[in-house]
């Protein structure tokens, strides 16, 4: 006769109550957003040409957060005429002077890192743990590690000196606000180029308040400028005659636009673009470890990641397992207040974004893949999204093929190394991929044979200034970070 189940809680829950229930912890440090931004032209804040300005909300509660600039046409010429001017001077400014610019720089984010970390947090939805500990201290290693090369330029291509291209108009996305926009200042100002950048419209905030630590630094007027608006502005940045190159992190979609308008028109360019990654998991796998890289992989902020493992090609032998363990793990998620500093898993960052997973989540029922959702007690003010597995998915799956930008995680299998190259090589996009095996030998050959800009064994999501990191196929071209990242902002001679 089966051993009749006891009813009774289990010792540790009547001593602790249940483990995963935490007592709120908001985090209390002022973010200082101001009621209202100019744009940030010629070192000052000025009020936009357009006269137009448009309303910052917060994704946590859809509160107004700030009024924002809406740069037109105008605004932008103007940027660029102050940029163009200020290269000039900054252009020849020895590598140790720009050095000590970039040092500077560096040192007053980490000075002012926590009240940046909440500002990002409320402007984007992200956990304040993630701003806390990845998005405000990387971006300071950035400018830490940019500042280091711009005196030993002549180290990078020995026998050849690199020299600046101009004025670089860069336009950034919403889901890494204030380390998109490090990463692509701090390579261009070390290499001696001015800068004209657009943040999304959605995430202007973080770039608003580091033009006042650019202000603080006494940084040459015009070497930074910074235009806010939306698509429309982005264009303009995009389009502008005295742009010597154009760097822009986004959508495959507009990418794409951005190569047409600039084919033929000498402007250089670098598209870092969607992704749709791979995550591999072989059965002699440390399952446990696999079990906590795929769910760094698929939720670090919510999702919103270019490189995010969005697939998991686990081997069929262990499938079941796996999924089991996840759907567990995904049990003790916290979904919920980005500004509490227990959250897992914070705010999607826009309505727009949010009704863009809730229609890809539904396609994937649709189309006979098995939903799994932990019950989530989600705020009732702001955008939020349980995290979500989805098993038995083919490849023709939209949750497969499309990227969801969002908490949601499509599981395929395969039975051989050659059919998991085969299948995670199957993708328009190719930027990242992830390998878990306990073999070495198999980790440097499908380094070889995945075409993903990073591959990254036993871990994922791991990320160094040092470390060129671009894509491949529909992911774009053109590497940020390392050594490879200062030749894109260069001309050699
Ligand atoms: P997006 O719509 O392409 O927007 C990116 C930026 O371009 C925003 O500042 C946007 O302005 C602006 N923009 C929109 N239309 C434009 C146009 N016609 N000309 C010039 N600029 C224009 O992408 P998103 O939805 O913000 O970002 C998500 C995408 O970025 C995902 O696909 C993700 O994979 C990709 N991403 C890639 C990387 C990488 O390193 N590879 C990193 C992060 C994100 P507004 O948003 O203000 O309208
Ligand atoms: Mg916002």
């Amino acid at each position: 006769m089966p051993a009749k189940k006891s009813t009774r809680p289990a010792a540790r829950e009547l001593l602790f109550g249940n483990l995963w229930e935490f007592d709120p912890a908001p985090e209390s440090a002022p973010a200082f957003i101001a009621p209202r931004y100019g744009l940030f032209i010629n070192g000052k804040f000025t009020a936009p040409k357009s006269k137009k300005t448009f309303d910052s909300i917060s994704p946590r509660n859809e509160e107004k957060l700030s009024e924002i600039s809406l740069a037109g046409p105008a605004d932008v010429d103007a940027a660029y005429q102050a940029a163009a001017k200020a290269f000039e001077s900054w252009s020849r400014l020895p590598g140790t002077e720009r050095a000590k610019y970039l040092f500077r720089i560096a040192r007053l984010l980490q000075d002012r890192a926590r009240e940046f970390a909440v500002a990002e947090t409320l402007d984007g939805g992200k956990p304040i743990k993630e701003s806390r500990d990845f998005d405000v201290p990387m971006a300071a290693a950035h400018f830490f590690y940019h500042a280091g090369w711009a005196d030993k330029l002549s180290y990078v291509t020995p026998g050849r000196t690199l020299a600046p291209l101009g004025v670089i108009g860069q336009v950034i996305p919403w889901n890494f606000p204030l380390l998109m926009l490090a990463w692509k200042l701090a390579p261009a100002l070390a290499t001696g180029n001015t800068v004209v950048l657009k943040p999304a419209e959605t995430t202007s905030i973080t770039a608003l308040k580091f033009a006042s630590i650019l202000q603080d630094a006494g940084l040459p007027p015009g070497v930074v400028n910074i235009v806010t608006g939306a698509g429309e502005t982005g264009s303009a940045v995009v389009n502008h005659p005295l742009a010597a190159k154009i760097a822009f992190t986004g959508s495959t979609a507009v990418g794409k636009a951005i190569q047409r308008t600039l084919a033929g028109t000498g402007k250089r360019l670098t598209l870092e673009l969607g992704g749709k990654a791979a995550n591999i998991v072989f059965e002699d796998a440390p399952i446990d470890q696999a079990v906590e890289g795929i769910i760094n992989g698929i939720f670090f902020n919510q999702g919103h990641v270019c490189c995010a493992g969005s697939r998991l090609l686990v081997q069929e032998s262990i499938a079941e397992k796996v999924l089991s363990k996840l759907k567990i793990r995904l049990k003790t998620l916290r979904t919920g207040d980005p500004l509490d500093k227990n959250t897992d898993i914070g705010a999607i960052n826009s309505k727009a974004q949010l009704d863009r997973i809730s229609e890809l989540v539904a396609s994937g029922v649709a189309d006979g893949a098995d939903l799994y959702q932990p019950t989530c007690d989600l705020p009732k003010k702001g955008f939020y999204f349980p995290p979500t597995l989805f098993s038995n998915v083919t490849q023709s799956h939209r949750v497969a093929r499309e990227e969801i930008f969002g908490p949601v995680l499509s599981i395929l299998t395969f039975r051989t190394p050659e059919e998991a190259v085969e299948k995670a090589n199957n993708t328009h996009y190719g930027l990242s991929a992830g390998v878990w095996t306990d073999k070495g030998s198999r980790i440097l050959k499908l380094s070889t044979e995945l075409k993903a800009g990073v591959v990254w064994a036993n871990t994922f999501n791991k990320f160094d200034p040092t470390s060129p990191f671009g894509g491949y196929k529909e992911s774009g071209f053109g590497r940020e970070g390392g050594k490879q990242g200062l030749l894109d902002y260069a001309t050699l001679i």
